[in-house]
């Protein structure tokens, strides 16, 4: 299969580009493609584009980092460098710079990542939609892919059930992974990538909950309790943040930043141990001098809130793990470090984003399938995986822009004279 970019299959000299899934990737792959003036379709399955970009806003769309470059690239682990690549094409400073470019201000919160003043997604997505309507981009919604036909065509199955083959001489896919399924990206594209003997590695659950065997009696009186203020330490890596106990384990921002590791040693073990620091702030020794304070006739509860201030479900989970041996010198190692036994990652269904996608080896380095030439890829249902913080739309915005300009780099070279695609690298 090859481009197939000529004004008699697009029946115009303007070249068309077809971008299918209407997510972030796919948009900005979209806006950078109809900015070098191709005319774009967007094709996405679901009655409106943007849905988990949407969801990612409920709450607090948290754009991208401000930490250093240097180090924002390290979050992308085993495929930092080839994501560097595409941050230099799309940096956190142009993400902000292209939201104001929308009307849209960010802030950095305390934590260092960035968010839109309004927090919120809806009005960038708007002011967004707005501007590719000016660019000429035509949405297609209620369009699924369903796979290519002979030519390489891309086929789309409309509302009505029938079958369109899209002409575009180029097409970028950004079809996301397979989280939150519901909201459009089903990672059912998998089969139809592999037909074309694509290798995509599978798609597992990132940043998402583990589950916990918890004692009946007391996930009951707890379940939807946050822990707060916790260490909590895997593989070697520790890591300040809350939990939030739900009926089959654990969920929260503190346990999505060591969720690779943990779902990669579950995997290969059946289980990990998660060690939480349930009093960080202590060390170790204050916590046995604290301890020192005599029980009397307090209950178990009652002593830990007395003298280390431990409250809510924590006296609960301490007891979980000592079970009748409740002496100070038994407790204490448990208050810095309590094992948390997880036996199984939960589905990916409910997961914040999805690891695996197709293999970064079937891409030239502008991200068009070696196998499928005209072809671009984008976004989630690429390889890569990185903890919350704004790394995930980061990544999702600068793949997306870099297949939309490999799209449009591609679309020029069929189309312009020599000397103009000259004139238009030097200036791309
Ligand atoms: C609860 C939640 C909160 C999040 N918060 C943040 C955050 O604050 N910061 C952050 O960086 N990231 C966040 N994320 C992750 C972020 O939303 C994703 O990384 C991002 O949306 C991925 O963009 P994408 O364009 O690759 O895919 P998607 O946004 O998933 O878009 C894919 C599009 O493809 C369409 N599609 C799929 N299959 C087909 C088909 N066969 N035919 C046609 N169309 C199809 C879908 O309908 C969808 O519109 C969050 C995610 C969740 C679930």
């Amino acid at each position: 299969m090859t481009a197939h970019w000529t004004e008699e299959t697009t029946g115009s000299a303007i070249p068309r580009a077809a971008v299918i899934g209407g997510g972030p990737a796919g948009l900005m792959a979209a806006e950078v493609m109809a900015k070098a003036g191709l005319t774009v379709d967007i094709y996405d399955a679901m009655a409106s584009v943007g849905r988990k970009f949407l969801l990612a806003g409920r709450g607090g769309l948290n754009l991208t980092h401000s930490e250093p470059l240097e180090r924002f690239v390290t979050r992308y682990g085993e495929r930092a460098a080839v994501v560097s690549s595409w941050l230099e094409r799309f940096s956190p400073d142009d993400m902000k710079a292209w939201a104001a470019g929308l009307g849209i201000e960010t802030f950095v919160g305390s934590s260092g990542r960035v968010f839109p003043i309004q927090m919120k997604a809806s009005p960038l997505l708007r002011a967004w939609l707005r501007q590719l309507d000016g660019l000429g981009v035509t949405l297609h919604t209620r369009h699924r892919w369903i796979g290519f036909d002979d030519a390489g065509k891309p086929l789309v199955r409309n509302a009505a059930g029938d079958t369109v083959a899209v002409d575009a001489g180029a097409t970028v896919l950004a079809l996301g992974g397979a989280s939150w399924p519901k909201l459009g990206s089903d990672g059912s594209w998998t089969g139809l990538l592999a037909e074309h003997g694509i290798a995509v590695r599978p798609l597992r659950p990132a940043n998402c909950g583990f589950t916990v065997a918890w004692d009946e009696g007391f996930i009951a009186k707890h379940e939807g309790e946050p822990l707060k203020n916790l260490a909590l330490s895997f593989g070697g890596t520790t890591m300040r943040g809350e939990l939030m106990l739900t009926r089959s384990g654990i969920e929260g921002g503190g346990v999505y930043a060591l969720s690779a590791a943990l779902r990669d040693a579950i995997e290969r073990d059946g289980e990990a141990v998660l060690t939480l620091d349930l009093r960080p702030q202590l060390s170790g020794e204050q916590v046995r001098d604290r301890l020192r304070r005599p029980r009397g006739s307090e209950s178990l509860s009652n002593w830990l809130r007395k003298s280390v201030n431990l409250t809510g479900p924590l006296p609960g989970l301490v007891r979980g793990v000592a079970g009748s041996s409740t002496e100070p010198s038994r407790i204490a190692p448990l208050i810095k470090a309590l094992p948390l036994r997880l036996t199984g990652c939960r589905p990916i269904e409910r997961a914040i984003s999805t690891a695996g996608g197709v293999d970064l080896d079937e891409l030239t380095p502008d991200l068009m399938l070696k196998r499928l030439p005209g072809v671009f890829v984008a976004g989630e249902m690429l390889d890569w995986e990185a903890p919350t913080g704004g790394y995930l739309l980061q990544g999702a915005f600068a793949s997306g822009l870099i297949a939309g300009l490999g799209a449009a780099d591609l679309s020029r070279s069929f189309t312009l004279p020599r000397q103009d695609l000259a004139q238009n690298s030097s200036t791309s």
